[in-house]
C-alpha cells in the first residue's frame, strides 16, 4: 500500500509499505481522508520534535522512519477478536492521543509522557492503517467522512476554550488565523463568545476568520493590535488565544488582556524565546497552555459535529492527492498562507 513517511526533515517520501498485522486489540482501517496540521509542518520544517527519532519511543517501542497523519477518518476494514462495539464497516475518527500513563486523569496522564498515532507510531497518511481499539471512535453512519477527518484539530481547539475558562458573553482575542485559529474562533462561537477580534497577517486569512465567526478581523501588519483591543476594551479581553507561536504575539497578547482575565497557548513554538515575566506580574493577566484534548472533550467534538451545533467544514481550503502530500501539502501550506486545513484523499470515501 502507499504511505507518506517521515525520514527526517524535509524528507518525507511517497513509498510502497506493507500493512501491519491486525493483533486481537485492534483494528485495521481503510483511509478515506486525512489532514495535514500544523504539527506535521512543525516536523518537515524543523523536525524531528514529537516524531522519536534516535531512540524508540517508550509508549509504542517505534522510531523514525513512521508514516505521518493524526488527523483522519475512515472505515473498519477488520477488527481483532477482543474488539467489542465495532464491527467491518462502521465509520470511524481516530483519538490519536498515547499518555504515559492510563486510568487515571487523562489529561495528566499524558504530561506523564505522550504521544501520536501518527507521530509515534504509524498514522493515516497511508492506504490502510492499523490502530488499537482505544484510539477509534465511532461515527454515525450518515456523518461525513471529511468532516470526520477534521474532529482531532477541532477536539484542540474545544480544549483550548475549556483552559482559557471562558464564560458566556466573554470577550476573546485570537492571534492566528491559521486552521487551529479558525477552529478556535468557532469553538469560541459555539461557547458564546461575544465579541472575537482576530488578528493575522493574510488579509485570505482574515476573510475566513470573518466568515467562521469572527466580529472583527484584523491585519496585524497595518493595524497595532493593542490599541485595536484597547479602543473596543479599554480594560482588555476577557480571554486571548496565542494561536501564532512567535514572540511578539505573545507579548502582544498578554497586553490586549483585562487584568485577572487569562491567555491560552494553543502553538507550537518551534524555538524559545525571552519573555519577562513582570508583564504578567504588573498586569494581573493569567497564563495557560493547552496540548491535545480529554477524552469527554473529544467525544463532544464528534457529538458538536454530527449534530451541527460546530462547523469545521469551512476550514477546509483544498483537497489533494498523496502523492502530491509533500509538493501540494507541506511546500503549499508553508507557502501561502492563504491555505488553512488540506485534506489528503485516501479512499475518498464521503
Ligand atoms: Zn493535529
Amino acid at each position: 500500500m502507499r504511505a507518506a513517511v517521515f525520514h527526517n526533515a524535509h524528507d518525507i517520501r511517497v513509498e510502497d509499505v506493507d500493512v501491519s498485522k491486525v493483533s486481537d486489540n485492534q483494528v485495521k482501517i481503510k483511509v478515506a481522508w486525512a489532514g495535514i496540521c500544523g504539527s506535521d509542518l512543525h516536523e518537515y520544517n524543523a523536525g524531528p520534535i514529537f516524531i522519536p527519532k534516535d531512540e524508540e519511543s517508550p509508549l509504542t517501542g517505534r522510531k523514525a522512519p513512521l508514516t505521518m497523519g493524526h488527523e483522519f477518518s475512515g472505515v473498519i476494514e477488520e477488527a481483532g477478536a477482543n474488539v467489542d462495539g465495532l464491527k467491518v464497516g462502521d465509520k470511524v475518527t481516530i483519538n490519536p492521543l498515547i499518555t504515559g500513563e492510563v486510568h487515571k486523569e487523562k489529561l495528566i496522564d499524558m504530561y506523564k509522557g505522550f504521544t501520536f498515532v501518527g507521530l509515534g507510531s504509524d498514522g493515516g497518511f497511508a492506504d490502510y492503517v492499523v490502530v488499537d481499539k482505544e484510539n477509534i471512535v465511532k461515527l454515525q453512519d450518515d456523518t461525513s467522512l471529511e468532516l470526520g477527518a477534521l474532529v482531532e484539530p477541532t477536539a484542540v481547539a474545544l480544549q483550548a476554550i475549556r483552559e482559557s475558562e471562558m464564560q458566556f458573553s466573554d470577550s476573546v482575542a485570537v492571534f492566528g488565523a491559521g486552521p487551529i485559529g479558525l477552529l478556535t474562533v468557532i469553538a469560541a462561537r459555539a461557547a458564546g463568545a461575544k465579541d472575537i477580534i482576530v488578528f493575522d497577517l493574510s488579509d485570505t486569512r482574515l476573510k475566513k476568520a470573518k466568515e467562521v465567526g469572527a466580529t472583527y478581523a484584523v491585519n496585524s501588519g497595518n493595524q497595532d493590535p493593542i490599541e485595536f483591543v484597547k479602543a473596543h476594551y479599554p480594560d482588555g479581553v476577557d480571554r486571548t488565544f496565542e494561536v501564532a507561536g512567535v514572540p511578539i504575539t505573545l507579548n502582544q497578547a498578554i497586553q490586549v488582556t483585562r487584568a485577572r482575565g487569562m491567555v491560552t497557548i494553543v502553538s507550537i513554538f518551534e524555538k524559545a524565546m525571552e519573555f519577562n515575566p513582570m508583564l504578567l506580574t504588573s498586569s494581573g493577566v493569567r497564563i495557560s497552555s493547552t496540548l491535545a484534548y480529554e477524552p469527554d472533550i473529544f467525544e463532544a467534538t464528534v457529538k458538536m459535529i454530527e449534530s451541527g451545533q460546530i462547523n469545521p467544514f469551512p476550514v477546509i481550503t483544498d483537497y489533494i492527492e498523496l502523492e502530491d502530500i509533500v509538493d501540494k501539502g507541506f511546500e503549499t501550506l508553508i507557502n501561502d498562507k492563504s491555505q488553512a486545513k488540506i485534506l489528503v484523499k485516501l479512499s475518498g470515501e464521503k
